[in-house]
């Protein structure tokens, strides 16, 4: 059984306390016994405790900073919304092909912005500038925003916001089952809550600090019957021993737990296992020992923005996923969305 997230150190940067959410947070924090210290900047944290940059590195992920969200300008996400909202950045996850391994290098802690309300009235600006238009929001591009919901519910405020609004949509996507709180919010269909689902193989093997599949199938049943539009995005797709079963099986699982109501409106979204050059040296600096397959001679080169190419797979064996994931999906979920397959 996995515990819902407890940081291992707390810092406060300034200002944090002048609004209700950092107070909130001290008091909970105080109370719990914990670690707290302050920063004049997430920059300047230094000397977190260990002995070498791994040790470090895992501390560093178990460490909250509280601190205020400076700029305002949203992120574009396309193309699955038109901004990226920012409520947090990091993850206490230690998924091998973590994307933030890549963009958060040496500082891995993880940051949550008090400043709720100015965030989601810069929110209200971007969807008045589209009105009539739909406006979506991606709450998980820098985090994964459910894994530490529990401590901050901004989230859950968030969720609020969009029920009332009238042209803006909310989006996210998890690893962690802990959802409880988010059930009863009054989200009136405007936020498509999606879990991120694997073969159990993949997430027991490269997934360690996330919930296994098991409940994260339970908490998308507890998610549908409280209404909420459903997406699965199985990603990466990993070749293994016995991969066509553990989809399978995957799918299954996730059929039978579903209620009939909630399988009318559901996305799904493929995306292959793929790696960067720059990305493997620093999962192999992370994580030494894990047994994810990263060898170039055995994948297909995909040329990318920025001159950085990816390593995909062969293109028989991206037809063989291609074909094995849609007759699944066909068979359990007829009904289903496909949005992208990558
Ligand atoms: Fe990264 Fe998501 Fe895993 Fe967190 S749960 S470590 S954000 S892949």
């Amino acid at each position: 059984m996995m515990r819902p997230f407890k940081p291992q150190l707390v810092y406060f940067e300034p200002n944090a306390l002048d609004y209700p959410l950092g107070e909130t947070l001290y008091d909970r924090f105080k109370e719990m016994g914990l670690d707290i210290r302050y920063t004049t900047s997430h920059n300047q944290i230094r000397n977190l405790p260990g002995e070498n940059d791994f040790q470090k590195y895992r501390v560093a992920k178990s460490t909250l900073v509280v601190g205020i969200r400076k700029t305002l300008k949203f992120d574009t996400s396309k193309p699955s919304a038109e901004y990226a909202i920012p409520f947090a950045t990091g993850c206490m996850g230690h998924c091998h092909y973590c994307y933030l391994q890549t963009t958060m290098g040496s500082k891995p802690y993880i940051r949550t912005y008090v400043n709720v309300d100015e965030i989601l009235d810069a929110a209200d600006k971007y969807m008045e500038e589209r009105s009539p238009e739909i406006t979506r929001f991606e709450a998980s591009c820098t985090s994964d925003i459910v894994g530490i919901d529990h401590l901050t519910h901004s989230l859950k405020r968030a969720i609020e916001h969009f029920g009332k609004s009238e042209h803006g949509k909310l989006r996210f996507v998890t690893k962690f089952h802990h959802v409880d709180h988010l059930l009863d919010a009054e989200h009136n269909g405007k936020t498509r809550f999606r879990f991120s689902v694997n073969a159990d193989y993949v997430i027991k093997n490269f997934e360690p600090g996330t919930s296994p599949l098991a409940k994260r199938i339970e908490a998308a049943g507890k998610v549908a019957r409280a209404g909420y539009p459903l997406g699965f995005i199985v990603a990466p797709i990993y070749l293994h021993e016995g991969w066509q079963d553990g989809y399978y099986h995957m799918f299954e699982r996730l059929h039978d737990e579903l209620p009939e109501d909630a399988k009318k409106d559901i996305t799904f979204e493929f995306i292959q296992h793929r790696f960067t050059k720059p990305a493997k040296k620093v999962i192999q600096k992370n994580y030494p020992m894990t047994k994810l397959e990263l060898d170039e001679e055995k994948r297909r080169y995909k040329w990318g923005k920025y001159g950085i190419g990816k390593y995909i797979y062969q293109k028989d064996e991206q037809e063989e996923i291609q074909k094995s994931l849609y007759a699944y999906m066909e068979k359990f979920f007829p009904n289903a969305k496909l949005e992208y397959f990558t």
